[in-house]
């Protein structure tokens, strides 16, 4: 009997569209190419980076403060084969939990790579090379992302890596250089600065985070210059010389002029993500492809070849785990002939370093060229109790709200915790609140969140606390 739908990849997007088609009543199966499921996300992404995240957090919160709270452990020593036998125990826990979830839904799971033979024929091929044919009435490519690469910049996973090498270095480097301030090159040179490394990013542009509320990405910057992390911003690596024991970047103006050699002893590539079709036979099945190699959707998630419907890092839209997640949920609905939808306009981005950066909806760059009229409401932490009392008083909540009705359009927290706490700004956001509406909605005293309330007073240019 033919399947009704067959998901091809199972990361985040993939394995959470099988368990809500599942859910819907669909005899489901999912097409997996690695030897574990829970993709990029799970193996090399989202879980691995938090765990070293967490944990070098931890290991510079010893050294740096544990201190002045009283609590006299001498410096901490690294035992970073530990370090890294935890984060890999995370990820096997959770990749584990995907197993589990697939198996209790019933979901059949196929080990190897996925091909569309032809709309509603899967051929799988395993790594030993036997090949077999599903049927299936719909297809979902889940497929996600692939590192992107470096014109002259050979990743060799050992010297010079992605993001997945930068996750298993055996020994701190002396000196990191990290090529690219986004999410990743900042996370991940944050990890290692914190376990001992000198860190230098490099980025293209003038500024970090592209696309971030700039006067939030500035006030970032400086707060992980203090840190240790320096930027080369406007600059550009063009090569890399791995003849010698040193690694020798190339490093250019971006605008062009005299190039400069920075030393290294690892570097990471971390300039984004690209989709991932490799031998999917798209071309074959006419599968329509942007010029950035995205599969093209409508509205609904369907490519233009009927029965084939796509998600996640494989289309356009933020390359994030939730996103992807929640776009698996809406096809599955919209499959099973409901209205499954996603709104990209309350889509929540978190930078997981310390402090961590939460945004959601815009920037005041992104209304300024709208052409909409806003009111800013900022709160500083070092104005809140909570924070104070735990020495974490870097960073503050912004919250644009539009000038006419007061809705809240944009929140941005650069903060403790603030990945947690940019849930009540999104959930205030998808029910249409006003600026008001947080403000008089009662915060826990002492807690980090009074800063959330504290800013859409602030809106309203009645902040208590300041
Ligand atoms: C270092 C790092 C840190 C990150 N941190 C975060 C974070 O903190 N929060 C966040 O939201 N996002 C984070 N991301 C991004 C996140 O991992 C991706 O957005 C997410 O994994 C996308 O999910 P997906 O299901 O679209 O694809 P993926 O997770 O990439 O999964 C695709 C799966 O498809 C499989 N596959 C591909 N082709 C085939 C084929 N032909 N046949 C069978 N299987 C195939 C792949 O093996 C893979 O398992 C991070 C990424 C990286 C690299």
């Amino acid at each position: 009997m033919p399947y009704d739908l067959i998901v091809i990849g199972s990361g985040p997007g993939g394995y959470v569209c099988a368990i809500r088609a599942a859910q819907l009543g669909m005899k489901v199966a999912v097409v997996e190419k690695d030897k574990t499921f829970g993709g990029t996300c799970l193996n090399v992404g989202c879980i691995p980076s938090k765990a070293l995240l967490h944990a070098s957090e931890l290991f510079d919160e010893a050294g740096e403060k544990f201190g002045k709270m009283g609590i006299k452990v001498g410096a901490p020593k690294l035992d970073l084969a530990a370090m890294m036998k935890f984060k890999d125990e995370g990820v096997d826990g959770n990749v584990k939990g995907v197993a589990f979830l697939l198996k209790k839904n019933k979901i059949d799971s196929f080990q190897g790579s996925g091909r569309i033979a032809a709309p509603g024929k899967v051929e799988v091929k395993a790594a030993a090379g036997e090949t077999q044919t599903l049927d299936t009435k719909s297809i979902v490519i889940a497929t996600g992302s692939d590192v992107a690469r470096l014109r002259g910049v050979e990743i060799d996973e050992k010297r010079i890596v992605s993001s997945t090498g930068a996750l298993v270095l055996e020994k701190v480097p002396e000196r990191l250089l990290v090529v690219g301030a986004g999410v990743i090159g900042l996370e991940l040179g944050s990890v290692w600065r914190r376990l001992g490394a000198e860190v230098v990013v490099v980025e293209f542009l003038d500024r970090i985070l592209p696309g971030t509320d700039l006067d939030v990405a500035k006030n970032f910057q400086r707060i992980l210059q203090k840190q240790g992390l320096s930027f080369k911003l406007s600059s550009k690596v063009t090569g890399v010389d791995t003849s010698g024991k040193k690694l020798k970047a190339t490093v250019e103006p971006a605008a062009g002029g005299a190039a400069e050699t920075i030393e290294g002893d690892v570097v990471l590539v971390a300039i984004g993500r690209v989709p991932f079709t490799e031998g999917l036979g798209l071309e074959d099945v006419g599968v329509q492809k942007d010029n950035r190699g995205r599969v093209v959707i409508d509205a609904h998630f369907a490519t233009n070849v009927p029965g084939i419907y796509a998600i996640g890092d494989v289309i356009a839209g933020p390359m994030l785990a939730h996103k992807a997640e929640d776009e698996g949920v809406a096809v599955a609905e919209i499959i099973a002939g409901q209205a499954g939808h996603v709104n990209y306009d309350v889509i929540p981005n978190v930078v997981y370093t310390f402090p961590e950066l939460a945004t959601v909806g815009k920037s005041e760059e992104e209304l300024k060229e709208a052409g909409i009229t806003y009111n800013v409401g900022k709160f500083p932490f070092t104005a809140n109790g909570r924070a104070k009392v735990n020495l974490q008083t870097e960073g503050f909540v912004k919250i644009l709200a539009d000038a006419k009705s007061d809705r809240v359009l944009g929140v941005h927290i650069l903060g403790p915790d603030a990945g947690n706490m940019i849930a009540e700004a999104a959930v205030a956001m998808e029910f249409g609140a006003a600026a008001e509406d947080i403000a008089r909605t009662c915060h826990a005293h002492p807690t980090l969140t009074e800063a959330v309330k504290e800013a859409a007073l602030a809106a309203g240019k009645r902040s208590i606390h300041m």
